[in-house]
């Protein structure tokens, strides 16, 4: 028996599966359809003063007008984010460094530090004025009938853990890297353990920031702090991504908080004098990882549902906002040519927008991680030359530094 029916459902309310649900259900063209959002999660938990969400995101200059026009971005600012106006990359078995500055790109900023819980309960705000979307909390997608492989008929008939039935003609899979959706459509994914865990957590530092963003990297793995700001201006925060080999990671989260703040103080170089506080950390072990094809009939896969990526940039987020903007924009064309949803094709031009990109910056990812965490001297002074190099040639490095933001 089905007990709803929804012409999408969305699996996943984070922040590509929520912006997914503003994108569509904001589009005049899609304002008929009935969408249904599944996610066990509970809303996410507010942070305030000195406590900070431990995931942020970096948001480039394209994903923040993607909010914009979502709605949402006025409601980011009216809580708390961290502009960042300088980058500065170093090589810790060398002596060169890369530096990005927003003034030489006649830009105000290189983007946005933003806790993850204040673009996510800015998103599901801004959905609940739309009535044809219902979020169906605490609850998780357990198995998939698929319609389209098994009877031809075009509809899904997904079941939940708590064994209600939601028929459906479109499912949006935005599930996260783990993808319950992907596993039970054995959608093929290519992928390979990068050996290495980021611990993640959020430290005040003797100095304040300077509005930069930080990356250090060194042969165990890229080490970044990230700027981030109290309501009131405090300015000593810093959100911090530390990737480090698989063997190492136990021996870090084991030490004490004051030893722990040495030693990462030491590996930071002091860049912002000694670290003097630092919250709860945890630990995330990284896979690289690929969806082989992200639709099937019926079935589209949405951000890290899709493709999962080395933290080291902060571009997973990005390309997975991108996504949900792509297919978002692919949904309402069906709509306002009269194609139904149904129709593969509409689900195979998504795929073929977003593929070629999110290849493109998994394989740079790779690139870098392979170059920065060799030991070999003749790499190392490869590197260090390029690096050189690059900071010398303002054209080649503010070019990439537009890229990086989304402006090109
Ligand atoms: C340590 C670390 C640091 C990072 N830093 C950055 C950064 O600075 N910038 C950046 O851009 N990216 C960063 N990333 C990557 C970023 O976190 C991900 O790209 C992003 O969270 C992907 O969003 P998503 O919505 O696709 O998936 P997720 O955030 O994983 O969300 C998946 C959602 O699906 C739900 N779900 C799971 N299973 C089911 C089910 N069976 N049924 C229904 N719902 C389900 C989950 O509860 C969850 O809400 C980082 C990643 C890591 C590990």
């Amino acid at each position: 028996m089905t007990d709803k029916q929804y012409d999408i459902l969305i699996v996943g309310a984070s922040l590509v599966g929520a912006s997914l649900a503003c994108a569509v259900a904001g589009d005049p063209s899609c304002a008929g359809l009935r969408i249904g959002i599944v996610e066990p999660e509970q809303a996410p938990q507010r942070f305030s003063g000195e406590d900070f969400d431990p995931r942020v995101v970096a948001l480039t200059r394209q994903s923040q007008r993607f909010l914009e026009n979502l709605g949402v971005w006025s409601a980011i600012t009216r809580q708390r984010l961290c502009p960042y106006t300088h980058m500065f990359v170093w090589d810790g078995e060398g002596t060169a460094s890369i530096e990005f500055n927003s003034r030489d790109l006649r830009e105000e900023n290189l983007g946005h530090i933003v806790e993850n819980s204040v673009v996510l309960s800015a998103l599901l705000e801004h959905l609940t004025i739309y009535p044809n979307v219902e979020i169906l909390r605490g609850r998780r997608i357990e198995q998939v009938y698929n319609g389209f492989a098994q009877s031809g008929n075009r509809r899904t008939t997904l079941v939940l853990d708590d064994d209600e039935n939601i028929e459906t003609t479109l499912v949006l899979a935005a599930d996260g890297g783990n993808s319950k959706v992907r596993e039970l459509l054995a959608m093929k994914t290519r992928e390979w353990d990068y050996g290495q865990d980021a611990i993640v957590t959020t430290v005040r530092s003797e100095r304040p920031h300077g509005f930069t963003a930080w990356q250090r990297f060194t042969h165990t793995g890229p080490l970044a702090f990230l700027p981030l700001a109290t309501e009131d201006g405090d300015l000593h925060f810093s959100s911090i991504v530390w990737s480090v080999d698989r063997e190492l990671s136990p021996e870090l989260m084991a030490l004490d908080d004051e030893s722990f703040a040495r030693r990462l103080g030491a590996t930071f170089e002091h860049k912002l004098g000694d670290i003097t506080r630092v919250a709860s950390r945890y630990s995330f072990p990284l896979r690289q990882r690929h969806a082989l094809d992200y639709v099937q009939p019926g079935f589209a896969l949405v951000g890290d549902a899709a493709h999962t990526i080395h933290p080291l940039a902060g571009q997973g987020v990005n390309l997975g906002l991108a996504d949900a903007q792509a297919l978002a924009a692919e949904l309402a064309r069906a709509m306002r040519r009269r194609i139904p949803l149904s129709d593969y094709s509409v689900l195979q031009r998504y795929a073929r927008s977003r593929k070629g990109t999110n290849l493109g910056m998994m394989a740079v990812m790779e690139g870098f991680k392979r170059l920065f965490g060799s030991r070999s001297p003749e790499l190392q002074v490869i590197r260090n030359m390029g690096m050189r190099q690059m900071d010398g040639l303002p054209m080649v490095k503010n070019l990439l530094a537009r890229q990086a933001m989304g402006l090109r």
